[in-house]
């Protein structure tokens, strides 16, 4: 079966005095059930893993398809896994946005991070106008088909199905709609990958404590990718208590 995670991702937010949260979360995480990582900014990845001491697991939010060179201001996975990552998030909305990542770069991303031996978190997503279109269940089988490569594997590979109108917007998806994408995203994986059945399959944008419980009870949600309410114990503590 899918291993159930509660992802938090702090985007461009925190600096060392943000580590503080990790104690309040470690201190009272539930033991069981589930796993817990948090994808700091780059700067905080090796102090946060040192201050979580193996209670969470600690990511990166990007790194680069090649191993080491000439690239100013990329990360190459192997510096992540170094400064204490186990995982990496890939295509990331605001990547693809903000840095016009195509699906064939998470791609050759998401390999990078195998042969490192991190977890590739692979985000997929459709805009509002792609929804209001009735071109969401083509635009996320596009995105899985072209942003996960040969190789992924229930244990080197997460999904996340993060609707770009839901980030930082307040607003979430129906049940419905979240169980539409998540049952196409467990078939198209089924089918193509030999344990595509037991790929954790995350659903992101907008989650909080009031409305984590009912997520999670959809079916094929493994978890949650969560943003502004991963940054405080107080928030990202009952995500996780509800998963
Ligand atoms: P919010 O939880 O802030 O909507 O962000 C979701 C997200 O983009 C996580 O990667």
């Amino acid at each position: 079966a899918p291993r159930k995670l509660a992802a938090g991702n702090w985007k461009m937010n925190g600096t060392f005095a943000a580590l503080d949260q990790i104690d309040r979360l470690a201190a009272d995480l539930p033991t069981s059930g589930c796993d817990v990582l948090i994808c700091p900014p780059a700067t905080l990845v090796h102090a946060m893993s040192a201050r979580a001491a193996g209670k969470l697991a600690v990511g990166g939010q990007d790194c680069h398809a090649k191993t080491s060179g000439a690239h100013t201001g990329d990360i190459a996975a192997e510096q992540l896994k170094d400064a204490g990552a186990t995982h990496v998030i890939l295509g990331h909305s605001e990547r693809r946005t903000d840095h016009a990542e195509t699906d064939a770069q998470v791609a050759a991303k998401s390999l990078a991070a195998y042969e490192t031996g991190l977890v590739a978190v692979i985000c997929v997503g459709e805009t509002e106008a792609q929804r209001d279109a009735g071109e969401t269940l083509d635009v996320i089988s596009a995105q899985l088909a072209g942003s996960i490569p040969e190789g992924a594997t229930a244990a080197n590979t997460v999904i996340a199905y993060e609707p770009v109108w839901a980030i930082g917007t307040g607003r979430t998806p129906t049940n419905e709609q979240i169980a539409e994408v998540h049952a196409l995203m467990r078939e198209r994986l089924s089918a193509r990958f030999p344990d595509g059945a037991d790929m954790s399959l995350l659903y992101g944008g907008s989650v909080k404590p009031s409305n984590a419980a009912e997520i999670f009870a959809t079916p094929h949600v493994n978890g949650a990718l969560v943003g502004g309410a991963s940054l405080k114990a107080a928030d990202f503590g009952p995500i996780i208590t509800a998963l």
